[in-house]
C-alpha cells in the first residue's frame, strides 16, 4: 500500500510558521518505520536544519513519583505565561514506565496541554528506553524548527536512558525526592555527575524542613563529584511543584547557565560533541540493521545461537562466521 506523502515544502512552511498540526505529523513521519516516511523524515529535517539551534534544551529525569508531571506543568505554564512557547517531549501516560502514581494519569499536564505556547508529545509506547524514543534527537530538532524556544525532555532513570538524555540537552536536572539518604543508597551514583542541578521537589508543608536537609546533603554530594559541564558548580535547590514555589528561581538559575556557558564556548562545544554523537548513533543503528537484516544472518542466526548455547562452538567463532559472509572479510 502506498501512502501520499504532504508536499514537502508545504510541510516545511507550516512548520517554519508554527502550525502545530503540521510539526504533528512531521514527527509521526520522523517516527514511522515505513521506508517511505522514513525518507520524506530526512528530506524534511534536512530542509528545517537552518532554522534548529535556536531552543534551549532541557532534560529532566527522575524516578516516578518525583513529580516530574507536576513540575514540567508548573515550569512550562510560567514560561507560556511569559511568552516563551514550550514544547514537552514526555512520557506516554499509557506506558507502565509513567509508574502510573495517580489513576487516571492522562492528566498529566492537563493545564499545559491547553495552554496556546505549549506542544505536548508523549512518547510513542513501543521502543522507548525510559520514555527516550531513538527519534527524540530528530523530533527535538523539528520542534527547534518549529520555533520552540525551551523544549524539555523527561525521562525516568532506566538503563541508559539519562545518559542519552544528557547527550541530547544544555541542562540536565534530577527531580528528587526528600530523604536523599534512601534514595542516593538505591541510586546508581553515577547519574550525579550528569546533572547541572539537583531540584528536591514537594518542599512544602510539614515536608519543607527535610526538603532542606535533603538539599544539603546532595550540595555534599555535589560539591565532591566533577561537575557535569565544565565551569559550572552543579548544585542542588528545593521547590513546590504543587505550591508552585521556586519554580522561578529555577528558571532564573538555568538562564544563567545558559548565559555561563554560551559565553565560555562550553555550549556550542557540547553542542558540536553531541551531533558528531548523534551521527555515530545513527551509523551504529544502520549497521545494526543493515547485519540483523542481511538473509544469510537471518538464515543462520538461530542455528548459530543454539550452537554457541551448547557450547559447539565459541561465540567469538559464531560471529566471525557471519561477518564473513556479510562483509567477505576478515574483521577484527
Ligand atoms: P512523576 O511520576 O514524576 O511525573 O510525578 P507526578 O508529577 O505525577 O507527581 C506524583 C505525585 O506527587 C502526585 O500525586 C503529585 O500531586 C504529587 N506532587 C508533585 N509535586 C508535588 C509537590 O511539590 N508537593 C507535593 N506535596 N506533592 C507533589
Amino acid at each position: 500500500k502506498k501512502s501520499v506523502l504532504p508536499d514537502l515544502n508545504v510541510m516545511v512552511d507550516g512548520i517554519v510558521n508554527g502550525s502545530v498540526k503540521e510539526l504533528a505529523k512531521a514527527i509521526t513521519f520522523i517516527e514511522s518505520n515505513a521506508a517511505d516516511h522514513y525518507k520524506y523524515g530526512q528530506d524534511l529535517l534536512q530542509k528545517l536544519l537552518s532554522h534548529t539551534g535556536n531552543a534551549i534544551r532541557i532534560g529532566i529525569t527522575g524516578v516516578p513519583g518525583a513529580g516530574k508531571s507536576t513540575f514540567i506543568e508548573s515550569f512550562g505554564m510560567m514560561l507560556c505565561d511569559a511568552g516563551y512557547r514550550v514544547a514537552v517531549l514526555t512520557i506516554d501516560p499509557s506506558s507502565s514506565l509513567s509508574g502510573g502514581s495517580i489513576l487516571g494519569d492522562k492528566t498529566r499536564m492537563e493545564q499545559l496541554a491547553k495552554h496556546p505556547n505549549a506542544f505536548i508529545r508523549p512518547s510513542p509506547s513501543g521502543g522507548t528506553l525510559g520514555g527516550v524514543h531513538r527519534k527524540t534527537r530528530e523530533t527535538l530538532a523539528l520542534c527547534e524548527a518549529a520555533g520552540y524556544d525551551v523544549v524539555l525532555i523527561e525521562t525516568v532513570g532506566v538503563g541508559q536512558s539519562e545518559f542519552i538524555v544528557r547527550s541530547m540537552v544544555d541542562f540536565f536536572m534530577l527531580l528528587a525526592l526528600t530523604g536523599a539518604g534512601d534514595e542516593l543508597q538505591g541510586m546508581k551514583k553515577g547519574i550525579m555527575e550528569l546533572v547541572d542541578a539537583v531540584v528536591v521537589n514537594k518542599a512544602d508543608g510539614a515536608n519543607k524542613s527535610l526538603a532542606e536537609k535533603t538539599k544539603r546533603e546532595y550540595n555534599q554530594i555535589l560539591h565532591v563529584l566533577q561537575p557535569a559541564t565544565k565551569g559550572w558548580e552543579s548544585k542542588a535547590y528545593t521547590c513546590s511543584a504543587l505550591k508552585n514555589e521556586g519554580i522561578d528561581m529555577i528558571w532564573t538559575m538555568i538562564k544563567e547557565f545558559r548565559q555561563v556557558t554560551e559565553k565560555s564556548g562550553v555550549l556550542i562545544e557540547r553542542r558540536r560533541f553531541q551531533t558528531k554523537e548523534w551521527l555515530h548513533t545513527l551509523i551504529m543503528e544502520k549497521l545494526k540493521n543493515q547485519f540483523y537484516r542481511h538473509p544469510y544472518v537471518k538464515e543462520q542466526i538461530g542455528q548459530l545461537e543454539q550452537d554457541a548455547m551448547n557450547g559447539d562452538i565459541p561465540p567469538s567463532q559464531a560471529a566471525e562466521q557471519l561477518f564473513k559472509q556479510v562483509y567477505g572479510t576478515e574483521t577484527i
